[in-house]
């Protein structure tokens, strides 16, 4: 970043992504603004399960998984810090990830995960149905058998977007809440602050555009749009000890809090910004539950929530430059709470140094749209 004294930079959006941005370029030496329109990690972040998993539904090697697999690399550290600067734990658990066959569907899909990612030298176990029950009593009599990720691992994305924003905090950054950004303010070609809705117009030397699901507002120009994905989960209350894995399937997936909640998750629907749980999906996630985990059916009803991802027709995050004085770091879809650590660590390189450590081409937020599908789940 040029200049000689400590940037000024906005940060749009206070979900996970603005906020582990906003604490990494604080702890740097940065004076940071967040701009969030309601509350902190109130959209998609709160909506989360916390899987993170960039080796299940990967298609094959390619960046995006590296980005994956480096940003979980980054976690242990990430959380520890977090816990330590601020006393509140975000509950990262790396005990891996179990993906479960219920249907010779799933054990083909299973199969060519297995094979290439062996191939790719990825950690992964075949397990046999006995296995998986070993892993995971109680689990269906029913299931055919499964794969291990051990370096899949778990966290709360509620305490831990609670810490990343206290931490930031302490670091000097100034979050505001009820601070709705209405538009970037231009001059000479380059972005020099955002109007706040009231007509306040503050200034940077840097924006960051981290608004989820709502990003594209502010980047009309840009093709690589970035939508929103409805995703429900229902939530049950076991009353019964933590199983140690989320249990994953492609068609759905447990995970278990520490205070007996099980998440049941997720839906992936193309429905505008309309937040809802519907009672269609609330019956097919409760039927996925069982079908795994038949000792379900004595749990509680708990509650159901919706959240909007940041979707991108290629699904994968639109992170650097989009014009002078603008940075987006948003489009995380299914995986932005994996893909925080790198997130912020990157964002802070190019303020900080203008460039990166890792090439972020196939990220550009100035790529054509494409097509293409996630890779990171869920
Ligand atoms: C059901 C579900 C399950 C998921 N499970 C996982 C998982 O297991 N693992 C994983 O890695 N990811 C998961 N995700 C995805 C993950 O939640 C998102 O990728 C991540 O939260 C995106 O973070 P964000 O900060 O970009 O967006 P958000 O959390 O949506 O934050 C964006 C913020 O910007 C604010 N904002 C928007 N417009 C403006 C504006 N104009 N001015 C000011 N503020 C603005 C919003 O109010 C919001 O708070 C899941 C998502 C859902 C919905």
């Amino acid at each position: 970043m040029p200049g000689e004294s400590p940037p000024r930079i906005l940060v749009v959006g206070g979900g996970i992504i603005g906020c582990s941005v906003a604490r990494e370029l604080a702890v740097r030496g940065c004076r940071v603004t967040v701009l969030e329109r309601d509350r902190v990690a109130c959209e998609a972040t709160s909506a989360a399960a916390g899987i993170l998993s960039p080796q299940i539904e990967a298609d094959g090697p390619s960046p995006f998984l590296d980005l994956g697999l480096e940003s979980l690399r980054l976690y242990p550290q990430f959380a520890r810090e977090l816990t330590e600067e601020t006393g509140i734990d975000p509950q990262f658990d790396s005990r891996g990830i179990l993906q479960v066959s219920l249907t010779r569907e799933d054990e083909a899909s299973s199969g060519d995960l297995l094979r290439w990612q062996r191939r790719a030298g990825l950690p992964v176990e075949e397990l046999s149905a006995g296995d998986v029950t070993t892993l995971e009593p109680g689990l269906s009599a029913a299931l055919l058998g499964g794969l291990y990720f051990p370096r899949g691992a778990q966290v709360d994305p509620v305490p831990l977007s609670r810490a990343l924003a206290l931490a930031a905090r302490r670091r000097g950054a100034e979050i505001r809440e009820g601070a709705a950004v209405l538009n970037l303010v231009g001059r000479g070609g380059r972005v020099v602050g955002v109007e706040v809705d009231g007509g306040e117009i503050l200034e940077a030397d840097l924006v960051v555009l981290a608004a989820g699901a709502w990003s594209s507002a502010l980047l009309p120009e840009v093709e690589a749009r970035v939508f929103p994905v409805r995703g429900q989960i229902v939530v049950l209350d076991s009353r019964r000890p933590p199983r140690a894995h989320p249990i994953y399937t492609p068609r759905g997936y447990l995970v278990h809090r520490r205070d007996g909640r099980v998440l049941v998750g997720s839906t992936s629907e193309r429905v505008g910004f309309r937040k809802a749980v519907t009672p269609r999906s609330l019956m097919r996630l409760v039927a996925i539950a069982l079908a795994l985990d038949p000792a379900l059916e004595d749990a509680v009803f708990a509650t159901a929530w919706s959240g909007l991802r940041p979707g991108t027709e290629d699904g994968k995050p639109l992170l650097g430059e989009v014009r002078p004085g603008l940075l987006a770091a948003t489009g995380h879809h299914r995986g932005g709470i994996l893909l925080a650590p790198i997130t912020a660590a990157l964002i802070a390189e190019l303020v900080l140094r203008g460039s990166t450590s890792r090439d972020l081409a196939p990220f550009s937020p100035l790529r054509s749209a494409g097509s293409g599908h996630a890779e990171v789940a869920p």
